[in-house]
């Protein structure tokens, strides 16, 4: 340690009380603290060519001054000072607003550098900032800072220079020599003066980097720990099967197993059979087929003794989940079990009774599953699907309700690998690439709102032919209660236009959960032929014989959601379509529509949605889970973040890391975070 970086900002020359109280207020107490206090951007000051500044942008020019300012009062204090600049082969004007002082500064044939807003049209710069020197003793870079109260920029900077002077060699190394040589990484102390004072673009595109890689590792490591202290404090369940059982089961099914399934099929059973407890994230576009794989490791876990739960976010999907293992597991003389809000009094107590017996190997259900009441005899796997429906707080409870038991998250939002190592950080990852041969592609049409006519008759089409349609309404983000008047008057305006020959649903986020089920059940029992909805129907509904989705306002809508949504149709062995309607002004919008129209690749959407709404905005505003990087940007600095993986992970597993002097920092930072003890980062 270097306890003179830790102490406090007022040791500095020129910071007194008042500062170091501001200071504080930023989060900046110590010298250490200012000196990690990063600009979020910097002015840039490099002379330029005048004919490649685009109109507005801001230039910094050097030149001679060419006539005698001009100075105009006007109003009380205000002023205009105006003089011709010859900059290279170009005669430019300069204005200057409110200096008058400049006046009697400048002459003739004097050498200036002049920054400001380039008028491309009026050959014109308005001035921001002058100086009366070649531009070789000026700073090319200049930062800039979040300043607060009644600090200024330039105290800021000047602060920070005499704390770079006075401390900045002090500034400790904490990533391993030999992980520097290898990348080719500045030393820490190099690398926090140049943030603060670069000299090039170059050099500090290199600090930068530096900072980039030692956040990702510094994250990395954190989770790599905590997955392995998790998976050494956890004595799991080492489940005991053959694989012919196994194998015998498989045949059973009506079709072969995709390679994909196999693969993560593979990775799970390997998990299941450790003694340490899983803790896996399996992804699969809409209808790959991870049900079927749920459902096989659950049948290991039936044979090697334990129960199973199966946990889903809605009533409808528990039911319809319930529904498919029981055809499976019934021939086989195994118990499936539905449990939800709706299975009251008796029956209920009958059910749990028989659950905390043994006599159900499999429970189905919705949140109900967590409650005190629910006692399983002896659970053995966890899955749940869509997680990200749930709250961790709501998951960690149905893990506890077992001794220890192998935990499956099951997702159908395929997320970027980038984000998916750094939100599930902790977890292994297993991936369903492919779906199930022969599968109908979605045709998916993007078309204007004007056309909305000839779409409804094409719905009108396919329902005479025995088809069923979802619409679904803008999103409105900000206001749930638009949203749902959206969907009202949608509804209002189908019904007009197709009763009585057809019946069409309601659904929205306003309905009581009673409601929202028998909308459903009418639907899938095609008693209503088009339903309307928010998207709150996006949840793995399965009404195989709807194929035609409408989206209004498709645009508003990420690319992911519009994929999920999408997902919807095509679930039986007719033809399904996906219209959408947009009108998108922006190019990006366009580009959007046209990406939907392409690809059914849901992997190829989520990469793509990254890449255009950032990783903000991939979860939603509800649960992001994932952490702010400083420096380091995950999209585009995701090889970073690969390496840093690869290498946090080897380090985590080698013995030198947790002995050897060249780590202690590193292990210092570790024990910092308290992953070590097994602590939770949620
Ligand atoms: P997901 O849960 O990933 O959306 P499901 O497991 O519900 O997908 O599977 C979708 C449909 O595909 C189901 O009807 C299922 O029976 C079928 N299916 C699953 N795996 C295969 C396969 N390997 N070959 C053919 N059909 C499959
Ligand atoms: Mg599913």
């Amino acid at each position: 340690m270097t306890p003179d970086l830790l102490q406090p900002v007022s040791v500095l020359k020129g910071v007194g009380d008042e500062t170091a109280s501001v200071l504080t207020e930023m989060g900046i107490r110590t010298i250490e603290d200012l000196l990690e206090y990063f600009p979020y951007r910097y002015e840039d000051y490099r002379l330029r060519d005048l004919a490649e500044v685009q109109h507005d942008e801001r230039v910094t020019v050097e030149g001679k001054v060419h006539s005698e300012p001009s100075l105009a009062y006007y109003g009380k204090k205000k002023s205009r000072l105006t003089f011709r600049l010859l900059v290279g082969r170009y005669l430019i004007s300069v204005i200057c607003f409110n200096r008058p002082y400049y006046k009697k500064q400048l002459s003739i044939n004097q050498i200036v550098t002049v920054s400001g807003k380039w008028d491309k049209n009026r050959q014109t710069i308005t001035l921001q900032d002058l100086s009366f020197s070649t531009h070789e003793s000026k700073q090319d870079l200049e930062p800039v800072y979040t300043v607060k109260g009644s600090l200024t920029m330039k105290q800021l900077r000047k602060h920070m220079v005499n704390a770079l002077r006075e401390f900045g060699s002090q500034v400790p190394e904490n990533l391993p020599e030999q992980i520097r040589h290898t990348y080719k990484l500045m030393q820490k102390a190099e690398a926090v003066k140049t943030v603060h004072l670069p000299l090039s673009h170059e050099e500090l595109k290199h600090a930068r980097r530096r900072f980039v890689y030692e956040e990702f590792l510094l994250f990395q490591l954190k989770m790599q720990a905590l997955r392995k202290v998790q998976r050494e404090l956890s004595k799991g369940i080492t489940h005991e099967f053959s694989e012919e059982a196994l194998n015998g089961f498989i045949q059973t099914l009506p079709f072969t197993l995709t390679d994909a399934q196999s693969k993560v099929l593979e990775e799970i059973i390997a998990d299941m059979k450790s003694p340490y407890r899983m803790n896996r994230l399996l992804q699969g576009d809409v209808g790959s087929g991870k049900t079927v794989v749920a459902a096989i490791s659950m049948y290991a876990a039936i044979v090697s003794g334990y129960q199973s739960a199966l946990m889903v976010p809605t009533e409808i999907l528990a039911e319809q989940h319930a529904n498919s293992l029981s055809s499976l597991f019934e021939p086989l003389h195994l118990k499936v079990a539905l449990l939800t809000s709706s299975v009251k009094g008796k029956r209920r107590r009958e059910l749990l009774e028989r659950l905390s017996k043994g006599d159900i190997h499999i429970m189905v259900g919705t949140h109900a599953l967590i409650q005190d009441e629910v006692n399983f005899q002896r659970l053995g796997l966890v899955i749940t699907d869509e997680q990200h429906r749930f709250g961790v707080g709501q998951r960690r409870v149905l893990r506890e309700k077992g001794e220890s038991p192998d935990v499956l998250f099951m997702t159908a939002t395929p997320i970027p690998r980038t984000l998916a190592i750094t939100a599930f950080g902790e977890m292994d990852v297993s991936v369903i690439d492919q779906l199930p041969a022969g599968r109908k592609t979605i045709e998916t049409y993007w078309v204007k709102h004007n056309l909305l006519d000839r779409i409804l008759g094409f719905v009108d089409k396919e329902v005479k032919k025995g088809r069923q349609a979802y619409v679904i309404c803008p999103l409105i983000e900000e206001s749930e209660k638009l949203d749902v008047q959206n969907a009202i008057d949608v509804h209002a305006m189908l019904v007009h236009s197709f009763s009585p020959a057809w019946n069409v649903g309601l659904m929205h986020g306003r309905l009581h959960p009673n409601e929202k089920e028998a909308v459903m059940r009418e639907f899938s029992e095609n008693k209503t032929q088009i339903l309307v909805s928010t998207t709150v129907v996006e949840v793995g509904v399965n009404v195989p014989n709807a194929t035609i989705m409408v989206i209004y306002d498709a645009e508003r809508f990420g690319l992911s959601q519009l994929h999920q949504l999408r997902g919807r149709v095509g679930r039986g062995s007719e033809q399904s379509y996906c219209i959408l309607l947009a009108d998108p002004k922006s190019e990006t919008g366009k580009e959007r529509m046209k990406i939907m129209t392409e690809t059914n690749d849901g992997f190829v959407l989520s990469e793509k949605d990254l890449e255009l709404r950032g990783p903000g905005d991939f979860f939603g505003k509800k649960q992001s889970g994932l952490p702010e990087f400083r420096v380091a940007d995950m999209v585009h600095d995701y090889r970073a973040l690969e390496t840093a993986r690869a290498d946090a992970a080897k380090l985590i597993y080698s013995g030198a890391f947790w002995k050897d002097p060249e780590y202690e920092r590193l292990r210092k930072y570790l024990e910092s975070t308290g992953v070590l003890e097994g602590e939770k980062l949620d």
